[in-house]
């Protein structure tokens, strides 16, 4: 099924224009892009990942300093993730565009494929957040119900406690699967996508063979390949979760909405991104840092071209905005409460859709 045609949004209100002129403002005397402080952050993770990998596979002798070497990389690669390879496929890292292509590269070479990537999370994702059939981060289906219009089955009521250590496969599922469903239907989600051709395949094959070299090649000289294969999953493992629950965060929440497939989109474009995402931890700064201002969702996804350095002080020029024209801004104060708050979301989902329910069955099992 092809949506392509049908989600069509109402057209932009005086919300859209208040939003646009006041960031325009706040930057008519700033760069939208990186400062100094966006090439430090990056150092010091890439650095934080190479110091991991050697530890990993050149100095751990013993499991526990296996699992600390893989706890840790799992973690620095998060951190590229959010920070380097987001920022950099949105362009907004950096004005020069090779500066931003090579930024994004850095999720070629953690065995993504920035091109894919591009399509999937830039295009139809940012473009239809939350929307049935349209937007892949929603779909985990039949592992998990992210949509109220997923076909149930009896085994989804244990979801909120189990698809934790689903996330945890995700990286390895887009590595060996993912990727390559994606190249041979030529569709992402149900929507149809140009394949890469020519010199954009040549290079995505290229890089999937340098994360094999790295990521399994090179550690076999040194370790059984068996030991090889179970730090692959403890490490992607990790930066699995971490990388899932945050994306979570921002959209399967209590706070948001989630249209039901074929539901008419009533809202103008900017609406629908506000209703569809949620902020958290607004004021952690550690979080901020470690994220990529990534708790900052509903700034990122009206100004995805901003670095995200300056979110924080955009969000305060939004939700005013706002608060001003009646809409409701969605945010959790703390980490906690916004993983909380998917936890209930996936607890919610958990239960039986209503119409299913066998005649006076109280499914008050939560
Ligand atoms: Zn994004």
């Amino acid at each position: 099924m092809d949506l392509s045609q049908t989600h069509h949004f109402a057209p932009a209100t005086s919300l859209k224009t208040a939003l646009e002129s006041r960031v325009e403002r706040f930057f008519a005397l700033r760069s939208r892009h990186a400062d100094a402080r966006i090439y430090i952050k990056s150092a010091i993770l890439l650095a934080w990942f190479g110091v991991s990998y050697y530890a990993l596979v050149f100095r751990a002798s013993t499991f526990g300093e296996g699992l600390a070497a893989a706890v840790s990389l799992g973690l620095a690669t998060a951190g590229i993730g959010f920070n380097i390879q987001h920022d950099g496929n949105h362009g907004s890292f950096s004005k020069h565009r090779w500066v931003n292509r090579l930024a994004g590269s850095t999720m070629d070479l953690l065995g993504g494929s920035s091109y894919l990537w591009i399509q999937k999370h830039n295009l139809a994702h940012h473009t239809y957040t939350n929307i049935p059939q349209s937007d892949e981060d929603i779909e985990i289906h039949p592992l998990g119900r992210l949509a109220p219009d997923d076909p149930y089955y009896a085994f989804h009521r244990y979801q909120h406690l189990y698809l934790w250590l689903i996330y945890a496969l995700l990286p390895a599922q887009l590595h060996f699967y993912n990727d390559f469903r994606k190249l041979w239907t030529g569709k992402i989600s149900s929507r149809k996508f140009p394949r890469p051709r020519g010199m954009a395949l040549a290079n995505l094959v290229a890089w999937k063979l340098v994360f094999v070299a790295w990521a399994f090649v090179i550690p076999c000289f040194y370790h059984r390949v068996w030991v090889v294969a179970a730090f692959y999953f403890l490490t992607t493992g990790v930066m699995g979760v971490v990388l899932s629950v945050v994306f979570q965060l921002a959209h399967s929440v209590e706070e948001v909405e989630h249209p039901s497939l074929g539901e008419e989109i009533q809202s103008e474009w900017v609406r629908h991104q506000i209703q569809t995402t949620a902020e958290f931890a607004r004021a952690n700064r550690l979080v901020t840092w470690y994220l990529g201002g990534l708790n900052f969702q509903t700034t990122h996804h009206l100004f995805p071209k901003v670095c995200h350095i300056h979110y924080p002080r955009l969000s305060r020029i939004i939700e005013k905005v706002c608060r001003q024209h009646g809409v409701e801004y969605r945010t959790q104060p703390s980490l906690g409460s916004a993983i909380r708050s998917h936890y209930r979301f996936l607890r919610r989902l958990a239960a039986p859709p209503t119409a299913n329910l066998p005649a006076a069955t109280d499914e008050a099992v939560f």
